[in-house]
């Protein structure tokens, strides 16, 4: 394995990415362009955008802007929103179609991909298994007793993607459901279509240099406000009980989407075993997982994209994961615990990433 170069340390720590991402700037240089930046709340996490030159109207104009592109996101999927599509169509007790917006669908149809290219490790429909767990939407003051098999196996009767259908006509996007008490949640992509929604709002003002994200999904454009290209942080710990404690591994995405998903920050411990549960759950046990691997990011075209199969490699596991995008020169990069290290892991489409100017 290539040496790593490790640096960009305390970036993260003020931008407030939640899931082991931050843009960073490393090296210098004398060419300095100015730059826009704004942040703020969204789908219960941060967004960042970072503007080389311009921006038309200034910078409240680009926050007017951001925010009305992520309000429509919330309103179209965000679970926790009575109102949203998603959820009048979770609140839609019937296996008649359901009329969406076409976003809906996209995000939807994105999911199926990718949960059908994982062999079902990242489901959409798995909320019955997160609640089960203490990890979803119905909120327990304390860690429930662990669920017994009964339980996970009532859950798992009510879950499955192969219950949960999209199609697209020239006019309209519907969804239907096999079951009428299937529940969808596409907070796992949801931060992913946030950042492309962000990246599309600045290629329509023309922006050429910019660099996105919410939460852990980021899209970069162009270069740097020191013309060099963009450099993202992966975020990796250096001791378990301590993730304030890190490195940062600089990756040059190029103008590509890069997102993470990691178990080292949300999960709980089971008082009774002492384990620590996280809050991925694997769909095929109906369990959360219990392998070593931390994070898994990936680079790929679309935020909607690499925020959807992040979490299903992250089910599989580094070996599996790596062997997964070997197969198809994807690139991924995995953190695993093993002993009292973390070790770094990634595919040979990963390594061109790791190489900044
Ligand atoms: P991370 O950034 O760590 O991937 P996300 O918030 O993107 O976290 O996604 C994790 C959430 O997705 C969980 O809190 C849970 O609600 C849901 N989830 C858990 N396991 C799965 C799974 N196998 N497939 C899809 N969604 C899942
Ligand atoms: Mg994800």
């Amino acid at each position: 394995m290539k040496k790593i170069i490790f640096g960009c340390l305390a970036l993260a720590l003020l931008t407030g990415f939640s899931t082991g991402l931050s843009g960073c700037d490393v090296g210098s240089s004398s060419v300095s362009r100015s730059e826009l930046k704004i942040g703020g709340k969204t789908m219960g996490t941060f967004y960042n955008i970072i503007v080389i030159g311009d921006y038309p109207g200034g910078q409240e104009q680009l926050r007017h802007e951001a925010e009305e592109v992520l309000d429509r996101v919330n309103r179209e999927i965000s679970f926790f929103d009575k109102n949203s599509e998603l959820s009048k169509f979770n609140q839609h007790k019937s296996t008649e179609p359901f009329r969406v917006s076409q976003d809906v669908a996209d995000v939807v149809i994105a999911s199926l991909r990718a949960g059908k290219e994982l062999d079902g490790a990242v489901d959409v429909t798995v909320g019955p298994l997160v609640n089960l767990w203490g990890f979803g939407h119905v909120k327990t003051e304390t860690l429930p007793p662990t669920p017994d098999d009964s339980a996970i196996k009532a859950a798992r009767k009510r879950i499955g993607l192969d219950k949960l259908h999209v199609s697209v006509g020239y006019s309209f996007a519907e969804l239907k459901k096999d079951i009428p008490n299937l529940e969808v949640d596409l907070s796992t992509v949801g931060e992913g279509f946030g950042a492309d929604k962000l990246a599309e709002l600045m290629e329509l003002r023309g922006i050429q240099n910019y660099m996105v994200s919410v939460a852990g999904a980021i899209r970069t454009k162009g270069l740097n406000s020191r013309g060099k290209d963009w450099v993202i942080a992966i975020e990796h710990p250096t001791a378990e009980q301590n993730v304030g404690q890190r490195l940062e591994v600089p990756v040059c995405t190029m103008g590509q989407a890069i997102s993470t998903s990691g178990s080292y920050r949300n999960y709980k411990i089971d008082e009774k075993t002492g384990q620590r549960l996280s809050h991925i759950i694997d769909p095929a046990t109906g369990k959360p997982i219990t392998h070593h691997t931390v994070s898994v990011s990936v680079v790929g075209a679309t935020a909607l994209w690499t925020d959807a199969i992040d979490t299903g490699l992250m089910v599989m596991g580094s070996e599996a994961a790596i062997r997964f995008a070997n197969e198809r020169n994807m690139a991924i990069y995995t953190i695993v615990k093993e002993g009292n290290e973390f070790k770094a892991h990634y595919s040979r489409a990963m390594q061109k990433y790791l190489v900044c100017d």
